[in-house]
């Protein structure tokens, strides 16, 4: 790796670390144990005189079992018990709202300790008992990526890992599944992606660490190829997500020339496609199993034509990948409309032709604002008081 990657990279976790959230801490001073590493636990049980295997008994509870309170912990000596409530929590995050659209997608609004809100949203499989969770990294979005509603709203900050892990808690807790299924019995919230609001290579500290959490198989246990984390393109850490968490990667393209993936895409300015696409010939583990995602929203006349498709066959030769075509979904106040469904198909059929996978995505929760690009909370950010 050439130093020029390696300094952009410290550069981009100095800027992520200005964002991170507040402490996870209850205000009478219990400390939130979710969003933890296993080391952090063993550390805090050392602290109070426990010895590790305490650790893996609350981690069993945390996260296998999903247990919030302390007294349901039965491998738990009372007395223990005690203490541990005394000094910690296992809290989830506030649903300050719950939506379920026509489709049966489902929507939540969560509230942190700060009074800051992100959106959640599961898909379930309408065929199958499965289904997607799609979960945020940031409050806000700092890449203003035009067709999609949250990058109007300004980042606010990070989300820690706590805040990460706690979506997809609270949402199985909305289903009702706990204890975790094991290995490969059926999971009704059987897949996560990380592509609600934020660009998680922005918060890769906060997001590496979340899922760490979520792949443990002694707790939720669910495995690297059922996790697709998205970027708009963050080329200096696509390298070590790969490297570090092995999770799928899907990559926000939409656009097959610089000039207009600039527009679109403004991050595109930084690292153009040419960067891009390199480092997803670099990312390992990518192979025709494991396929490299690339979502492609249709705007109707401005990529969406066959001569840009036939383009995206040539950009994408040697890379083994899927395309996934998103009709636009609209917002108040967007400045695009969704290609026709004719146009769509046409276009689709060039990549078939092409032996690359290309489904047309039914847009879904479009009447609770829930599919891709609609996301958007109230939280803004606090303007810093000025001395
Ligand atoms: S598409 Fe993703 S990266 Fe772009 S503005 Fe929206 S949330 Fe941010």
């Amino acid at each position: 790796m050439s130093d020029l990657t390696s300094t952009e990279r410290e550069r981009i976790l100095a800027k992520s670390a200005l964002f991170n959230p507040p402490e996870a801490t209850l205000p009478d001073g219990r400390r939130e144990l979710v969003g933890l590493s296993r080391e952090e636990l063993v550390a805090e049980l050392a602290a109070l005189g426990e010895k590790p295997f305490r650790a893996k008994q609350l981690w069993h509870w945390i996260y296998h079992q999903g247990v919030t309170d302390f007294a349901a912990m039965t491998s738990i000596a009372g007395p223990m018990r005690a203490k541990l409530a005394e000094r910690f929590t296992v809290g989830r995050p506030e649903a300050a709202t719950v939506q379920t659209s026509s489709d049966e997608t489902r929507k939540w609004l969560f509230r942190w300790r700060d009074g800051q809100e992100v959106e959640t949203v599961y898909i379930p499989d309408r065929h199958a008992d499965r289904g997607a969770v799609c979960i945020s990294t940031q409050v806000g979005c700092t890449l203003s990526c035009r067709f999609c509603h949250t990058g109007t709203q300004k980042l606010v900050r990070n989300l820690g890992a706590a805040e990460i892990v706690g979506q997809f808690m609270a949402a199985r807790d909305s289903y009702g599944e706990w204890p975790s299924p094991k290995d490969d019995q059926p999971r009704l919230l059987s897949t996560i992606v990380v592509m609600g609001m934020g660009e998680p290579l922005y918060n890769y500290e906060n997001t590496a660490k979340a899922l760490r959490i979520i792949m443990d198989g002694e707790g939720i246990g669910l495995s690297r190829r059922r996790i697709t984390l998205s970027t708009s393109g963050v080329v200096p850490m696509m390298d070590r997500c790969g490297q570090e968490l092995g999770v799928n990667l899907a990559v926000s393209l939409h656009a097959v020339t610089d000039e207009l993936r600039d527009e679109i895409v403004p991050l595109n300015r930084k690292y153009p496609i040419k960067e891009l696409l390199d480092a997803c010939r670099r990312y390992p583990g990518a192979s025709n199993a494991r396929r490299i995602t690339f979502e492609y929203v249709m705007l109707r006349g401005v990529n969406d034509s066959e001569a840009e498709a036939r383009e995206l066959v040539r950009l994408l030769q040697g890379i083994p990948a899927k395309i996934n075509l998103i009709p636009f979904n609209p917002w108040p106040g967007s400045p695009y409309q969704t290609s026709t469904y004719e146009q769509t198909a046409s276009f689709a059929a060039i990549l078939n032709d092409a032996g690359y996978s290309s489904p047309i995505r039914r847009p879904r929760g479009r009447d609770i604002l829930a599919a891709c690009g609609q996301l958007k909370t109230e939280s803004e950010r606090v303007r810093r008081a000025v001395a």
